[in-house]
């Protein structure tokens, strides 16, 4: 099986990739890997440097907004799982473009591309966060997109566009809504990573708001056994939630932050709240675990400290991305 993965030097796609060229991934044992990465600010070759080595894998730099490109490179791939995206909320609410233009725009040159070459199964990786703030409960993937940031309305465009493709052409497509994530090699500047790096470097936490607002974390490595999972035995025009089960308040994360570093709330800072920002996302993965018999297995307690002292051992990967 070839695979094209977009966006394998980022967070996600870089663990999707390390898990694939391992034995750990329950799909078969791909012959061609493929990354199509444009190496923005958040890829790094650092991210693939523990299967750099490896035959079977191949780096294109390239943008999936380039037509030419994308269609010189989806020839010959049986599966394309798509990662590639701008994906940070407070980069979007200063400017919306580059997410229209890369998450909706690079959707559809990849979907277009797919049909052209008959490509097999187009796994398309979406967010709890098109859903937008949810009080009680937890959506099922029925449930109506309400968007609140440019970011997830350009998630939710492209879920709607790579729907049509199944719908319109009969496009093997199949998404999955994951949520929040966490785990090594994810950038400085998400959450999780900012808050560790700061206390390894005995800076202050920049706590938004009132620190009351709910997100549920997920491992990076079962978010991908999730994708992988959908990949392999997911229904082509389905959504598959893949939730975390470890629903925390900010606050709450902050506490256990301090308490793993042994520092007290004296190293908070309140800041502003982001504007328009979601209180709750929350996902109803039973049928996920119905159909594809998925359920997350990291215990976030042991994830979350393994993954301080991830970074605490790899300040090289980490600290040229806070001073770029
Ligand atoms: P990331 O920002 O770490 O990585 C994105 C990758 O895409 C980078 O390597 C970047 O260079 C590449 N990229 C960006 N624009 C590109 C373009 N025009 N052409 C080619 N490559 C381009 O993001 P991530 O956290 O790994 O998220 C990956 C995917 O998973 C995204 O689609 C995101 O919406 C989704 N997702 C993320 C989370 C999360 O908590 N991080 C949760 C659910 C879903």
């Amino acid at each position: 099986m070839r695979i094209l993965v977009t966006g394998g030097a980022g967070f996600i796609g870089s663990a999707f990739v390390r898990r694939l060229l391992s034995d750990k991934q329950p799909v078969p044992r791909p012959d061609r890997v493929t990354v199509l990465d444009s190496f923005t600010y958040a890829g790094t070759d650092g991210s693939l440097a523990p299967v750099r080595n490896d035959p079977r894998l191949n780096v294109v730099r390239g943008d999936v907004r380039d037509v030419k490109l994308v269609d010189a490179t989806v020839a010959g791939h049986d599966v394309i799982v798509h990662f590639a995206a701008e994906s940070h909320v407070d980069r979007s609410i200063h400017g919306a473009s580059p997410f229209v233009s890369t998450n909706v725009g690079g959707t559809g040159v990849l979907l277009d591309a797919a049909l052209r070459h008959r490509t097999g199964r187009f796994l398309h990786v979406s967010t709890d966060e098109v859903y937008g703030s949810i009080d009680q409960g937890s959506a099922p993937p029925s449930a109506p997109l309400n968007p609140s940031s440019p970011y997830s309305a350009s998630k939710a465009a492209a879920d709607l566009l790579a729907l049509s493709y199944h719908r319109t052409h009969g496009l093997d497509v199949v998404i999955t809504r994951g949520a929040n994530n966490y785990g090594p090699y994810q950038h400085p500047e998400k959450l999780i990573p900012r808050f560790v790096t700061n206390l390894i470097d005995g800076h202050n936490l920049p706590l938004y708001g009132d620190g009351g607002d709910i997100r549920d974390w997920l491992h990076v490595d079962d978010h991908c056994r999730g994708i992988a999972l959908a990949q392999r035995d997911g229904q082509a025009g389905m959504v598959y939630h893949l939730g975390g089960g470890t629903a925390l308040t900010n606050r709450e994360l902050t506490g256990s932050l301090l308490t793993a570093f042994n520092v007290g709330w004296d190293r908070v800072t309140p800041v502003t709240d982001r504007k328009g920002h979601d209180r709750r996302y929350a996902l109803d993965s039973t049928a996920t675990k119905r159909d594809l018999g998925w359920e997350p297995a990291v215990e976030f307690d042991q994830g979350l400290a393994a993954t301080i002292d991830w970074y605490r051992e790899n300040r090289a990967w980490w600290k040229p991305l806070i001073e770029a």
